[in-house]
């Protein structure tokens, strides 16, 4: 029987489907197994957060696919993948939408100052000082969005509903395919000048770390709340504790932190923002992308993935072009 090796929780309906299928090894939960002592016979991995380095994949005769729940691929070596037949996937715009709804979520937080209300009312403080918490609407303010790829023309679309105007910067989109998504094509320095909220939606890369820092911060309307739901180290964090605590700009929110490379458990000693108490800053946890709907959506897309190779099928989403040997053919 087709042993497949599922390595952190995925949709319960998915794995469902791959236990009626196969058999399933887990390596999370009370039957958690150790992936070494059973790689040699394992077919299939779909994989989320371990380490598939070389050695953990030269330890897997048998293994046609390692499918991504997600779209990261720094945890596997494709090197080593390619070299012994093995495809390596993803499951691409799974959490999108999840993304772009987030930012929403955390931007109307900010506009209406939804975290001081909430903890005003828990303190049993319902009407006094009420004023400080005017808010601002969306309708008719202008969204800027940094990258418009997947997630950003989503966002422009749910900015569109909100009766916003929507400016966008990235050096591969063409101004009629902006035009057509409802937004404006416009460069990265009148983006910033011109939007009252701005969103960030670009890989992080040498050329874009860092790539809203003091200049960038200093150009922004006094109003200008800026999101980051990308990734940590796009925007410099040390400016921007500096931004909010001058009131350079009204706010932001941010669901990565740069620090999160050194300490994934509680970053923020690790950042500009001593905790709690930079002014005008929400931030979650690097949710963004987790919803219900994505976790479905990513665990349904892995798992077609492993039964087209499984099935001697290429996948639909791969990012290697794997040696095939006769051993896996
Ligand atoms: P995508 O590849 O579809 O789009 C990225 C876009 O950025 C591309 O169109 C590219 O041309 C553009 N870009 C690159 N450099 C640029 C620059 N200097 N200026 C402007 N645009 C530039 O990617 P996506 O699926 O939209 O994802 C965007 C980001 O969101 C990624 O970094 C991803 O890691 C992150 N993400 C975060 C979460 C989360 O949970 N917080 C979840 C999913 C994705």
């Amino acid at each position: 029987m087709t042993e497949i090796y599922v390595s952190d929780p995925i949709h319960p309906y998915v794995l469902a489907e791959i236990k009626a299928a196969a058999t399933v090894h887990l390596g999370f939960g009370p039957d958690k197994v150790n992936y070494l002592n059973v790689s040699k016979n394992v077919d299939a991995v779909i994989l989320r957060a371990e380490n598939f380095t070389k050695d953990v994949i030269e330890a897997s005769p048998q293994l046609k696919i390692i499918a991504r729940h997600g779209v990261g691929t720094n945890n596997v070596d494709i090197d080593a993948a390619t070299d012994q037949g093995i495809w390596v996937t993803t499951t691409p715009g799974a959490n999108s939408n999840a993304v772009a709804e987030h930012v929403f979520a955390l931007l109307l937080a900010g506009a209406r100052k939804v975290p001081t209300a909430t903890h005003r009312v828990r303190a049993g403080n319902w009407s006094e000082g009420k004023g400080d918490l005017i808010g601002f609407e969306l309708s008719g303010r202008t969204m800027g969005i940094i990258g418009f790829g997947a997630i950003g023309r989503r966002v422009a679309a749910i900015a569109r509903g909100f009766g916003m105007t929507v400016l966008a910067c990235d050096p591969i989109a063409k101004a009629e395919d902006v035009a057509a998504a409802g937004a404006r094509l416009v460069s990265l320095d009148e983006l910033i000048t011109e939007a009252d909220a701005i969103s960030i939606h670009v890989p992080l890369l040498p050329s874009t770390r860092h790539m809203i820092g003091v200049q960038e911060l200093a150009r922004m309307k006094k109003s200008a709340f800026i999101i980051n739901t990308s990734r940590g180290g796009l925007v410099d964090e040390a400016a921007l504790a500096d931004a909010l605590n001058k009131e350079l700009i009204a706010g932001a929110a941010f669901d990565v932190l740069e620090a999160e490379s050194i300490d994934m458990k509680d970053p923020l000693p690790h950042t500009p923002f001593p905790h709690s108490t930079t002014p005008g800053l929400l931030l979650t946890a690097h949710i963004a992308g987790q919803t219900e709907e994505a976790f479905l959506e990513a665990g349904t897309v892995a798992w077609a993935e492993v039964q087209r190779v499984l099935a001697g099928e290429a996948p639909s989403h791969p990012v290697n072009q794997p040696n095939l040997r006769p051993a896996h053919a």
